[in-house]
């Protein structure tokens, strides 16, 4: 039998729909992650050159406190919810049973290795499912850890992790899954989706795309500006939520970009690049690509390398043009372009012509601003006064819309996304009204007592 066959099997054997079970699998995950801490910011390091704060700030912390969070929430999550009925349903009971699909395949990105691949485990597990995951070839030393931490302590029939690359990947999409969690890159998703298709199985899609960011002439620019650098700069840019390119207002873009560069250089010192703390481009082509990015563009502030390290300084791009491709493909590095805009109107035509951002960041202090760009422009999630934060609370849902994806999870709503909401009406047999029966010979008065009865609760 195979991986998933297993799993089938296992998952019909009831196991998994007792909470207690998912209660002591969740701690015994905790309890590894805590053990494995120093070897999994180690990965990080090696993967991605993380320093241990961000390594634990971005990606072990955030796991640590999604799992005690749904500890503290999984019993009152899996309870059948009783719910109101009509009167056509009378002497009814109707609850909705949230039921775990089966066996998900979870497919994770290089970025955020660890956190990516954990997180939507966490949620599935909580929910009752089994798990195949298959982390990303490109940070082989995280996946190798992945790998250990699953396979070494928890039963296959339950959670098992499977490395390779796309062809794996492929081969694993051509299996019949309960569910499939892909987060990563459009296209790729797309694929996912044609092939999820062809097998009718559920999909979560979390994908990336250019998000903006704006700052009107009424934000505090200092904040602002450290907000920014901070949410372009954490993991050298290669954050699915990272601004990707900035709008300010013309009456504040000079001091903006004078705070930004100032922002850097207290970060990271004078050459960015060689700073021990800030992390690599994950791997010799990706940094081909961003340094390609860079070709022909009026660079700011920046534009540093350093080709051993696979590092490049944090970069601040003056008034690309619209169709350079810094502006039409995703930049996943520490790549900032800044223009001035005189209308606000100017910079929401803009991002409506564009694909549908995985976030949106708006600085201003004027309640207006903030209503009209909240209510014209459409977008996953995001922060006013702020950057990238939105996605650290178990509260927010986190996920895309249009072309950055669909669906979404974190907190309860990671929970729901791996549960099938099973509705049940369970009818009272003591009582059976006749109204419903044919033959419908009905007289007015019966008419308004049925009308009457259709429009009413129980
Ligand atoms: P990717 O799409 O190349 O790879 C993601 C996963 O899919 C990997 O496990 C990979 O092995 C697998 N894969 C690659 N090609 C495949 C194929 N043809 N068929 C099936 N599986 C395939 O993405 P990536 O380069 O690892 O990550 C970067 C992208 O992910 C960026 O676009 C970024 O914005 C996005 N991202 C999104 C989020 C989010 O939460 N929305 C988070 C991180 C990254």
């Amino acid at each position: 039998m195979n991986s998933i066959d297993i799993q089938k099997e296992f998952f019909l054997s009831g196991a998994t729909l007792d909470v207690e079970y998912r209660i002591r699998q969740l701690r015994s995950l905790y309890n590894i992650i805590q053990i494995y801490q120093d070897q999994i910011c180690q990965a990080l390091h090696q993967d991605l050159g993380k320093s241990r704060q961000e390594a634990y700030t971005t990606e072990v912390g955030i796991v640590l406190s999604q799992i005690s969070h749904t500890l503290s929430n999984i019993r009152r999550w899996a309870k059948p919810r009783r719910v109101s009925t009509t009167m056509m349903q009378f002497r009814g009971r109707g609850t909705v049973i949230p039921e775990p699909y089966g066996v998900c395949l979870i497919l994770s990105p290089w970025n955020y290795p660890f956190q990516l691949s954990i997180s939507p485990a966490v949620a599935a597990i909580a929910a009752g499912n089994c798990v195949i995951l298959k982390p990303s070839e490109l940070a082989p030393a995280t996946a190798e850890l992945l790998s250990q931490i699953f396979n070494q302590n928890f039963e296959q029939r339950f959670c098992r992790v499977i490395t390779g690359g796309v062809e794996v990947a492929k081969s694993l999409l051509m299996q019949k899954f309960d569910y499939i969690f892909f987060t990563g890159g459009t296209k790729v998703g797309q694929q996912v989706l044609e092939q999820a298709a062809k097998n009718m199985v559920p999909v979560t899609l979390e994908l990336g795309g250019k998000s903006p960011c704006i700052v009107d002439d009424t934000a505090v620019i200092p904040i602002a500006a450290r907000r920014i650098i901070w949410g372009k700069t954490l993991n050298s840019g290669q954050t699915c939520v990272a601004p990707d390119y900035l709008f300010v207002h013309q009456k504040v873009y000079r001091q903006l970009i004078e705070a930004m560069k100032g922002c850097i250089h207290e970060f990271f010192g004078e050459h960015p690049q060689q700073c021990p703390q800030y992390p690599k481009i994950i791997n010799q082509r990706h940094y081909d690509r961003i340094c390609s990015l860079m070709e022909g563009c009026n660079i700011l502030y920046g534009g540093e390398k350093d080709p051993e390290q696979l590092k490049i300084a944090p970069t601040l791009i003056g008034e690309p043009s619209p169709k350079h491709p810094i502006m039409e493909e995703e930049i996943f590095g520490p790549l900032l372009p800044v223009m001035p805009y005189e209308r606000l109107e100017e910079v929401i035509d803009f991002i409506r012509q564009r694909p549908t951002p995985l976030a949106l960041y708006l600085f201003t202090r004027d309640s207006r601003v903030e209503n009209k760009v909240m209510s014209a422009l459409r977008f996953g999630g995001g922060c006013i006064n702020d950057t990238v934060l939105h996605l650290a609370g178990e509260n927010l849902p986190f996920g895309g819309v249009g072309e950055s994806g669909m669906g979404a999870y974190h907190g309860k709503t990671g929970f729901d996304t791996f549960s099938h909401e099973k509705s049940l009406l369970k009818s009272s047999s003591i009582l059976d009204l006749g109204l419903r029966y044919p033959p419908y010979d009905t007289t007015p008065r019966k008419e308004r007592v049925i009308r009457w009865i259709c429009s009413r609760k129980h």
